[in-house]
């Protein structure tokens, strides 16, 4: 089969690249992987097509290697990409900053326009820019397009927005809140309304995304008016290794007191905080293990967790005024009933009902887990990020042919 119609989507981190080719229109997948360890001394490739899987180890230079094994894994499989070519490569790109507020064909002047905004998201950005070039470097001629995690909640109302700091000293630094996780959360609302049978422009919903990474996002008439996340991917909700929101007097606090650098407080809010700093553990199974064999310390982390969830399905219950429809979504929240259950636990006044049930159902559709006839639906709608990717990819291909 030929690849001229599949999207190749790239997702690329500072020593991982993930792929996904497929078909745009119908979802079908034709190939997945992912790059691992790029620049340690082993690295690995998983490749899955065709109903198997093949693997490569070894050292992987940089991504430009890691990419280039992964088109000969590919000609393997029966998809040569460099000969017969793909329709487009949709590269996932955390920040857009200002700049980009919709998914955007990529040029030279691009790439230098989303490296300078490495300032704002330097774990991200850089390593975004390295897949997009590789790709470029190897797919001469194959329209490249990136797509936003920001984008969704470019025209997020000012107050939402705005942090109460000096304003010329947030005009100067591009301080705001940005909002990530955006294609996730405009997939998911779009196929809430859908599951609803309902035009979103009619709908008030709560989006919950819970994977490794977490965030919240209130939408009004399919456009967000508030998220929990902010000029990084740190605030809000507790996350797997995130502390999510702090008071920012910690901060100096910590470089003061326990003399971490600026690049330690970094590294222990982002890497070292959240389930993990509080349990030791990341992975929400293993924190279930915990907790069922007593570990209070694994007990307080899911508490607080919760905990910071309800206070945001509050806030946004009051902001959007009423609610027609709350969504989980992403690794946690399609795969964990008691998070759904206990994050919504007693709110039968507010018209908020789980059928434990349907919320226990083994199903990987999107579902209903209210019961039939509640005024709120409770929603489980699996993410596809880069179902939405590739769509956006082709869009924009389609546009400017
Ligand atoms: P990422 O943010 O990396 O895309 P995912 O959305 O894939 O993350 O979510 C990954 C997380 O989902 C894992 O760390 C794990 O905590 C959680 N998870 C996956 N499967 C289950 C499950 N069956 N029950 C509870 N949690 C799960």
């Amino acid at each position: 089969m030929g690849a001229e119609n599949l999207v190749l989507v790239i997702n690329s981190g500072s020593s991982s690249i993930k792929y996904q080719l497929l078909d745009p229109g119908s979802g079908v997948l034709a190939a997945s992987g992912i790059v691992e360890r790029i620049g340690e001394d082993t690295g690995g490739i998983e490749h899955h097509a065709d109903g198997r899987t093949i693997e490569h180890s070894g050292r992987i230079a940089d991504h430009t290697a890691g990419l280039r094994s992964v088109f000969d894994m590919f000609a393997e499989t029966g998809h040569d990409l460099r000969r017969a070519g793909v329709h487009a490569v949709g590269h996932r790109v955390v920040h857009g900053g200002e700049v980009f507020y919709r998914p955007t064909l990529i040029d030279d002047a691009v790439v230098a326009a989303i490296s300078e905004l490495s300032a704002l998201a330097p774990l991200h950005n850089p390593a975004n820019v390295a897949g997009i070039e590789s790709a470029r470097q190897l797919l001469p001629g194959v329209p490249q397009v990136a797509v936003f995690d920001t984008a969704f909640f470019h025209g997020l109302p000012a107050a939402a927005k705005t942090y109460a700091i000096d304003a010329k000293v947030a005009a100067a630094h591009g301080i705001r809140r940005y909002g990530f996780h955006g294609t996730s959360h405009e997939y998911v609302s779009g196929q809430a309304a859908a599951l609803l049978g309902r035009d979103p422009a009619e709908l008030n919903q709560i989006v919950f995304h819970l994977g490794n990474g977490a965030s919240a996002s209130a939408v009004r008439g399919g456009r967000p008016i508030d998220t929990t996340m902010g000029l990084t991917p740190l605030e809000g909700l507790v996350m797997g290794t995130r502390s999510g929101d702090l008071d920012p007097g910690i901060v100096p606090h910590l470089m003061r007191s326990a003399h971490l650098s600026i690049d330690e407080v970094d590294a222990l809010l982002n890497r070292d905080s959240g389930i993990k700093g509080l349990s030791g553990v990341n992975d929400f199974r293993e924190l279930q293990r915990l907790i069922d064999a007593g570990d209070e310390q694994a007990r307080l982390a899911y508490d607080v967790y919760i905990h910071r969830l309800r206070r945001y399905l509050g806030a946004y219950l009051i902001e959007l005024g009423g609610v027609d429809a709350i969504t989980f979504t992403a690794g946690v929240g399609e795969n964990s009933p008691q998070v759904r259950a206990d994050a919504l636990a007693g709110l039968g006044h507010f018209g908020i009902e789980v059928d434990q049930t349907r919320n226990t159902a083994k199903n990987r559709a999107a579902r209903y887990i209210s019961p039939d006839g509640a005024p709120i639906a409770v929603l489980v709608v699996p993410t596809n990020e880069e179902l939405a990717i590739a769509r956006a990819a082709a869009q924009v291909v389609a546009e400017t042919a």
